[in-house]
């Protein structure tokens, strides 16, 4: 983990998402790239972990939200890493759309200060359901995960048996989900994702905010599908 901001680890700016770095041997791959706020603490904690700049090769996104997508252009232009999103949020991001990024509402609303952006970023890969990543020596399978957003994806590594999920905002700890306010927050969509993450049977899962778990993550997905499955919605995170 390098970046995470209020509502996790405290380790790189408030409004960060967590951001983690997948070591793929060869290369490096970021999950999410935070803010932008001060993406510089994020860049100095990959420094701090040792990892030579120049063996991050790859930004995954999980959605187009302003913590998690804001800081993508930084680490674009620091790193000249390909930047992979899904195809639906691609040209959100190209064009720096604050409307469909819903970052303009969230800014009126305070959620972001006022001179919150997002910088346009070119997309390298936009990606559909079940393609595949490879970062190094490892391969990563795309899930196309709405629900929190439209245009969301979670990355899924599986190896040796052991299923791990870069899971955006899906599902978090303790079964919790994150619904907003927003034109592309979809609960039928979240419930069918939900259930789709239960059937994978998930050991390790690492979200877009809040505690990561690294064994018997399944349980957790699965306190958030019951609820939908009996025609509840699961708690809200925070
Ligand atoms: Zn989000």
């Amino acid at each position: 983990m390098v970046g995470s901001g209020e509502n996790g680890f405290q380790t790189s700016h408030p409004l960060d998402c967590n951001v983690f770095l997948l070591d793929g041997g060869t290369e490096h791959a970021l999950i999410d790239a935070g803010s932008g706020v001060e993406p510089k603490r994020i860049a100095a904690n990959i420094e701090h972990a040792g990892v030579p700049t120049d063996r991050v090769k790859h930004l995954l996104l999980t959605h187009a939200h302003g913590d998690h997508a804001a800081g993508a252009r930084f680490f674009r232009d620091l790193f000249g890493v390909e930047v992979t999103c899904s195809k639906e949020a691609a040209p959100w991001l190209e064009q720096g759309d604050t409307e469909k990024t819903s970052i303009r509402l969230a800014r009126e609303a305070g959620v972001y200060p006022e001179g919150f952006r997002l910088d346009p970023c070119p997309v390298t890969s936009p990606v559909a359901d079940n393609d595949t990543i490879t970062v190094g020596d490892l391969e990563l399978r795309v899930l196309e995960t709405p629900g929190h957003s439209r245009g969301h994806v979670s990355y899924l590594w599986t190896e040796d048996g052991h299923s791990s999920l870069f899971g955006g905002d899906t599902v978090f700890a303790g079964g919790k989900i994150l619904i907003q306010n927003i034109w592309d927050c979809s609960l039928q969509e979240y419930a069918e994702t939900a259930s789709k993450l239960d059937r994978l049977r998930l050991d390790r899962l690492y979200p877009g905010h809040g505690p990561f778990l690294l064994s018997e993550a399944h349980r957790h997905v699965r306190r958030a599908n019951l609820e939908f499955e009996r025609l509840r919605v699961p708690p809200n995170l925070q």
